[in-house]
Order: structure tokens, then sequence, then C-alpha cells
């Protein structure tokens, strides 16, 4: 009888891989104490900067090996450890410790890390936290070079599936890119670096397996089944079968896939629905025209803020959205204004007053009116980048209609300012409202009424509506993009639009969940935006859709108070 592990599954596309496993040593690397006698003091600091020098260099050989068409926000990884291994509360203050302690290298730098990730841990900050799991990758790689540490041969690598308690980003990467199948970890959430990084490689893996290191062994052939989150070993020749089937039915689906991307998104009974994609960088562009985007639904464009000393000019955010605009060849783009804050914050932010929630505190509109200059220079850009193609602004975590007037009130006079300055404007800017707030959603007759479009953000909205911390795994369980207040609060807005004649878009996760597909449609959504990776196998479930005959079912199951599982209950209905 085959053995289980039950971890959490992620994977796009591909969720079978079947290999031998391949374990590496990539947990926290713990450190003895130790003397180091004077006379040996200053060769002691001389292997740690030595042991900082070469994880610097093989980090720099990862990212060279990585292909020049891997999405931006992997090479960030690597940057930001890159970044780490010049600050000098790494490189430089352990070798200080092993002067004025005496101690090894790998015990001043324990020492270091033990300090900084208790000064990550007081601050209860998701984004906090996620830069306390980029510590502790690039300690582990100093402190594996310092204990000596074997690198795996690239060759042993082609064709396995990797176990390990942890991955860094970068060794994901590298291990993708040197032919791996697979990933399991002990620990990591759906949110970790790990799993973002192997969905948007399409690699399938297992987060979260805990105990996997300690009861697999290299060698022995295991089963990665990331559609059920579950590791199998020692299986049974007619289990192994089964799922080198079902890996050769995704990989035929997978190129079927591709052959799409110039297909219209139409309904079996002639629907158009509009597939669009959100980006965070220019770069990103090109991932949109190779799965088939019509348009881009939401340009994150805070990333522009981010990993900076400076606050980006007009002419920066001008020269990005441009790009933006030019490479999407006469498509939509939807620019959403800067939504700073919470989760996402960056170096120059306004420090907030002592705040507890920084989801319920100053960010995105919120935070653009009160800082004015910093909203208005953004604003400035956009409606010059309008002049180069079909642009929509759009502006997110609206809760009230003043701070909407207000915000239209400076779009106006910034218009007016650049008219002023003799700058042609005559193209039009539709300007949009996301609807990501309970209070918004409520309200959203007379949002709809102020905006020529709206967008549901429903990561946010979910979020706010269930109480639920989007970045907290411990909560994870209670995120339901299927509960009753928040598709109650979907139909609210989409009920919205109707009466109001304006479009009405989604633009959060569940979007892209093909999951949601059926229901969406059935509901009357249109318009779709997701992640670039996420449109073809959207697009395909649209094309075997029939809402006529989809739609009086699902209203019957909607009002269902006999339905315990709504989400596989609706599952049937899309696949009859
Ligand atoms: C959302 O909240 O659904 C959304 C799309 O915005 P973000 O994820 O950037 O907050
Ligand atoms: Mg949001």
């Amino acid at each position: 009888m085959s053995i289980a592990i039950q971890g959490i599954g992620v994977s796009s596309g591909i969720r079978t891989a079947i290999g031998k496993v391949l374990m590496l040593s990539r947990g926290s690397i713990q450190a003895e104490p130790g003397m180091i006698p004077a006379n040996r003091i200053e060769a002691e600091v001389e292997r740690f900067f030595h042991a900082v020098q070469l994880a610097a260099t093989q980090l720099t050989e990862i990212r060279k090996e990585i292909p020049a068409d891997t999405p931006a926000d992997i090479l960030e990884f690597i940057d930001t450890h890159l970044l780490m291994l010049q600050d000098k509360a790494i490189a430089e203050a352990p070798a200080q410790t092993i002067r004025d302690e005496g101690c090894s290298a790998e015990w001043a730098l324990q020492l270091r890390r033990d300090q900084l990730l208790r000064v990550f841990e007081d601050m209860e900050d998701a984004y906090l936290r996620t830069r306390k799991d980029d510590l502790e990758h690039v300690v582990n790689r100093i402190m594996g070079i310092l204990q000596g540490q074997k690198r795996n041969d690239p060759a042993e690598i082609v064709g396995h599936i990797i176990v390990s308690e942890d991955l860094t980003p970068a060794d994901t990467i590298m291990l993708h890119h040197r032919g791996a199948c697979g990933f399991i970890t002990d620990f990591g959430s759906p949110m970790s670096h790990t799993a973002i990084l192997a969905a948007s490689l399409g690699i399938p893996a297992i987060v979260g397996a805990h105990g996997a290191s300690s009861h697999l062994h290299s060698g022995e052939l295991v089963v990665v089944d990331a559609a059920n989150g579950t590791v199998l070993a020692d299986c049974e020749p007619r289990q192994i079968r089964f799922f080198e089937r079902r890996l050769h039915r995704e990989q035929e689906r997978r190129n079927a896939l591709q052959t799409l991307r110039d297909t219209p998104a139409i309904t079996r009974d002639g629907v158009h629905i509009e597939l669009q994609a959100n980006i965070e960088l220019p770069e990103d562009v090109k991932a949109v025209l190779e799965e088939g985007g019509d348009g881009i639904g939401l340009y994150r464009t805070e990333f522009l803020y981010m990993n900076r000393d400076q606050l980006p000019t007009e002419e920066e955010h001008y020269q990005a959205y441009v790009r933006v605009i030019q490479g999407m060849a006469g498509r939509p783009v939807t620019i959403r204004t800067l939504d700073l804050g919470a989760d996402k914050q960056c170096e120059h932010q306004p420090e907030p007053a002592a705040c507890i929630n920084p989801a319920l505190g100053l960010r995105a509109i919120r935070l653009c009116l009160k800082e004015t200059s910093i909203f208005r220079v953004q604003i400035r850009a956009i409606l010059r980048a309008a002049q180069h193609g079909p642009v929509r602004l759009m502006i997110p975590m609206l809760t009230n209609l003043w701070e909407a007037r207000q915000a239209r009130e400076i779009i106006e006079e910034e218009r007016q300012y650049l008219a002023q300055q003799n700058i042609v404007m005559n193209q039009p800017l539709p300007i949009g409202a996301m609807i990501e707030t309970p209070a918004a959603a409520l309200t959203a007759e007379s949002f709809a009424r102020m905006f020529d479009f709206l967008s549901i953000g429903t990561n946010d909205l979910i979020q706010y509506t269930l109480a639920v911390d989007r970045a907290d795994d411990s909560v994870n369980h209670l995120y339901d993009p299927l509960h009753p207040a928040v598709l109650a609060l979907i139909q609210k807005v989409l009920e919205a639009g109707r009466r109001s004649g304006k479009d009405v878009a989604m633009c959060g996760e569940m979007a892209g969940n093909p999951r949601y597909t059926a229901l969406l449609l059935s509901l009357g959504l249109k318009t779709l935006s997701m992640h670039p990776a996420s449109l073809p196998e959207v697009k395909q479930l649209i094309r075997r859709l029939d809402l006529r005959q989809l739609k009086p079912r699902l209203e019957k199951l909607l009002l269902d108070p006999a339905v315990e599982d709504f989400a596989q209950a609706m599952e049937e209905l899309a696949s009859d």
C-alpha cells in the first residue's frame, strides 16, 4: 500500500509529477558556538567575507542561467537576495562580532541572524514577514558555504522531484532550470515565495508537507499530486500507471491550449467574453501577448515605487505607461492609481501613525488623497500617456463617494493644468472605480453613476467581507470566494452595472480561477482580468459553456438551501 503525505498543492496547468526523490538540505542551518584563537581572528574574518562573496557569485551565476523571458517578478526574488548580501547588517556586522567576541564565523552569523529575526518578528507586518523568509534564505546560503555543504551536481537534478525542508526562490528557479520536475517542501504556504514561483514556472509542487523530508529518502519513486495536495510514496504499479496517464493528458491539454491563443473567448451560445490580464511591470506585456490577452484589466502601478530610494518622477511614470500602451498595440490598458499600504510597502512611504492593522489604514486612494502631490504626479503621467492609445484609469479602495469626488476633482485639475501647458489631450480617458470593499459594493449604484466603469477586486472584497487577512496563513481556510456574502456583493455590483449601463469587470484572483468561470459568467460578468498564465485555460472553458442552459440552473442552485457543497455542485453543473 502506498504512503500519502498531505500538504498544499501548488500548480498551474500540470498538476502531476512522477520521479525519483532528490533530497536537499535547505532548512535553517544551525551553528555550534565556537571560539577562535586570537592569532586566527583575522583569518576567520577573511573566511566570512569569502563566504559572503561566494554566496553572491552563486546567486549571480543562477541569475545568468535564467532564460531571458522569465517574468520580472521572478528575477526580483534573486535581486532582493543579492541586495541583502550587500547590506552591512548581514555582510559586515558578523565580522565585527568575530573580532569583538573571538567566535567562529558561523556563530557570529547565527547571532546576527537571530537578532535580525527578532526585529522582523516584532513587526507583525505581512510584507516584512516575507522579508524575514528572505533573510533566512540569504543567511542559510552563507552558512552552507561556511560549513562546506556540498552543492548538487546539475546532472543529478534532471527529472527528479526535489524534497527539502524549505527552498529559496533562487534554488527554485535554478532547480527548475536544471530540469527538476516537481517540488515538495516541509514548510511554506500557498502565499510563500516558493509556491508563487512554482505556480508561475508551471511546476507541480506540494508545500507544507510536514515531515516529508524525514519520511522520504533520495532515490525512491514518488508521485506529486498537486491537484489534491498529496505526495504518494511506495506506490503500486497500477497507481503509477494511473498518474502516468493523467500526466500525459495534462501535457496534451497544455499543448492544445497553446493553439487557442488567437481564438476569441466566445461561449457556445455566442456570448463574447473579454479576457484581459493583470500586470505589474511593463515587461509583463510580453506574457500577455503570448497568452492571447485582449487587453490589460489591471496594471498595478505600485511596483514603480518599490525597491528604490526616491519617488518615481512624472517622466518615469510616463515612460513606463507608454511602454505598456505601445506594447499592447491598440488593446485597452487599465492603469490603476497607486495602491500602496497594507501588504504593499515601499521605502519612502509616509510613516503611518501607530497602526496595528494596515489593511484598514492609510492605503491606496486614502494615501493618495492625503499625499496629493504624489497622486498628482501619477495622474499627470497617466493623462499624458493616454494620448498614445486606449487607456482607462482606475481608482482602488474606494469606500465613500466623497473620496471618489475628490479624486475626480484632482484628475480634472491636472487635466486643466496640462492644457494650460499646451499639452494636447484629445483622447478620452474613462475613469473607473475598483469595488473591493463591502461599503463600495453595497453602494455600487452610486459609484456606477459617478464612474465610467467598475471593476471588482475580489482579493480585497473577500478579505474585508469575511474579516480574513489575505496574507495570514492561519486563517487561509476561511478565505472563501463562494461565501454567500461575497456572492451577494458581486451580484449587487453587477446589478448596479446593468441598471446604469456601465461595464463591470472583475480583476481579483477569483477571475482567473477556472473553478469559478461558469459561475462568474452565469452571474453576468463579461470582462475578466487575470494573471496572463491563466488566460488559456479560462478561455478554453468559456468556449465549452452554454450560458442559456447554465444560467437558469445556476439561479436555482443559488437559491437551493439544501446544497451543502456549492463549489462541487457548480463544477458538476459546468461539466454537464
Ligand atoms: C483585488 O483586491 O482583488 C485586486 C485585484 O487588487 P490587489 O490584489 O492589488 O489588492
Ligand atoms: Mg485590491
